[in-house]
């Protein structure tokens, strides 16, 4: 594991194809490690904790693609579920009893949830959660916070966050004003600006999206008192509160945020973990608003691939898997050991950081002063995260690409891949 061993030739080979065929090379830009220098690996293959790319270089894992694999990659039981489910067909487009059984589960987890809608991604998920809350409310305008990535829809493309901050585009081209012009935005943790967009647009907003720990802008938790407020807010001015749960559902607790921090929204968008590496993305929450989709009502919103049965088969074994006894612990106990570690020997090293971690999300930016909000993050020293990435890579250790996005660990991280990756990083924060 010494960076003169690390060769790489085989991904530079593929990875320069690929840039011949796709845009960028990749299928989603932050893989192309476009902020953090360097050619990106190509990935051969996955398990548990861990990483192979087509060189056959191991790497412990933190990105778990992007978070699904909360159970570690490529588990057993989850590979013998879809094995077993895809004997008998991958896609019905027709009702499924699995729908069922994964509806229940989420039904029965996160707090605001009483109906369920599945669709394909989390993108998906947040475009239908902003119809639905324009359409039960009669008002068109929302409030997002800046830094909070709610999926790809020209609506929340709006100081979005990890990708597009990532990438330096401050919006998208090819997003028109019109898409944009209710959209409204306020720091993250920003109660009073929030007060005020309500004030200076009366009865016009719809509700309040947001990650209820941010995962977008690196990883940032709310202050005290901030979702609560919130909760509040929206009540008194006749709005919904969207937590957008895409990142955090199922990870920082089985109950998401809302039942981490007791704040029940009215609507929840889901993703990643409850498709346990497959395609599938979720809206749900009141019965009374989600009454509303059709066809029980009027708002339009359909998918020819939802609630497939291999999708919902990953994700009925992933949840089941998340339910015995003991998981949430190990994840808080190894995450808080990697970030307090990571924290002690970067300030051992002489390097300004702030961070921390919420059971299997953590996040570490180069800046010494306290991160609230995206204006905050953006202190952090790109050039030297950058240099931190590469290093630990080329000791085995994968990172996500950007400084703007949350670290995550697994069921499959071990306190060996814990102690292995705090060595590796004293030896690169001591040569930063
Ligand atoms: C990843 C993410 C999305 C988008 O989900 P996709 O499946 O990538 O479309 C939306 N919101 C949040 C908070 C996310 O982290």
């Amino acid at each position: 594991m010494t960076t003169t061993s690390f060769k790489t030739t085989r991904s530079e080979e593929i990875f320069a194809a690929a840039q011949k065929l796709m845009p960028g090379g990749v299928s989603s830009p932050v893989r192309a490690f476009k902020s953090v220098g360097g050619q990106p690996i190509v990935f051969d293959r996955v398990k548990g904790a861990y990483i192979w790319d087509v060189d056959d270089n191991q790497y412990i894992d933190y990105v778990g693609t992007w978070g699904p694999a909360i159970c570690g990659h490529a588990h057993p039981e989850v590979i013998a579920a879809l094995h077993e489910t895809l004997e008998k067909g991958t896609s019905f487009g027709a009702p499924s009893a699995q729908e069922n059984v994964l509806a229940e589960m989420v039904i029965e987890a996160v707090p605001s949830i009483e109906m369920v809608r599945f669709v394909n991604s989390g993108t998906e998920a947040c475009m239908a959660v902003l119809r639905l809350m324009r359409a039960f409310t009669g008002r068109d305008k929302i409030i997002k916070f800046e830094g909070c990535y709610h999926g790809h829809a020209d609506m929340f493309l709006v100081k979005a966050g990890s990708g597009v901050a990532t990438l330096g585009l401050p919006d998208s081209p090819g997003v028109p004003k019109s898409a944009t012009a209710s959209t409204l935005t306020a720091p993250y943790n920003d109660l009073e600006a929030v007060k005020q967009l309500f004030a200076d647009n009366p009865d016009e907003i719809a509700g309040v999206i947001l990650e209820p720990v941010v995962g977008n802008s690196g990883f940032i938790i709310p202050d005290a008192g901030f979702l609560e407020g919130l909760r509040l807010l929206t009540q008194e001015n006749g709005a919904l509160l969207v937590f957008d749960e895409v990142m955090t559902g199922f990870r920082i607790a089985y109950g998401g945020a809302q039942e981490k921090f007791g704040v029940t929204p009215d609507l929840t968008t889901l993703g990643k973990v409850i498709g346990g590496g497959l395609p599938v993305g979720a809206y749900g929450g009141r019965k009374d608003i989600m009454s509303m989709v059709a066809p029980a009502g009027p708002m339009y919103q359909a998918g020819t691939l939802s609630g497939n049965p291999l999708a919902m088969t990953a994700g009925i074994k992933t949840l089941e898997l998340l339910q015995k006894p003991g998981t949430y612990e190990h994840l808080d106990r190894i995450t808080k050991k990697l970030i307090e570690g990571l924290l002690q020997i970067a300030t051992q090293t002489g390097h300004a950081v702030t961070g921390g971690s919420l059971s299997a999300m953590f996040g570490m930016f180069f800046t010494g002063e306290e991160v609230h909000n995206y204006d905050d993050a953006k202190k952090s020293d790109l050039a030297k995260f950058g240099r931190f990435h590469r290093g630990m890579l080329e000791r085995g250790v994968y990172l996500a690409p950007s400084q703007f996005e949350a670290g995550f660990t697994s069921l499959a991280h071990t306190d060996e891949d814990i102690d292995r990756t705090l060595a590796v990083a004293k030896e690169v924060l001591s040569g930063l």
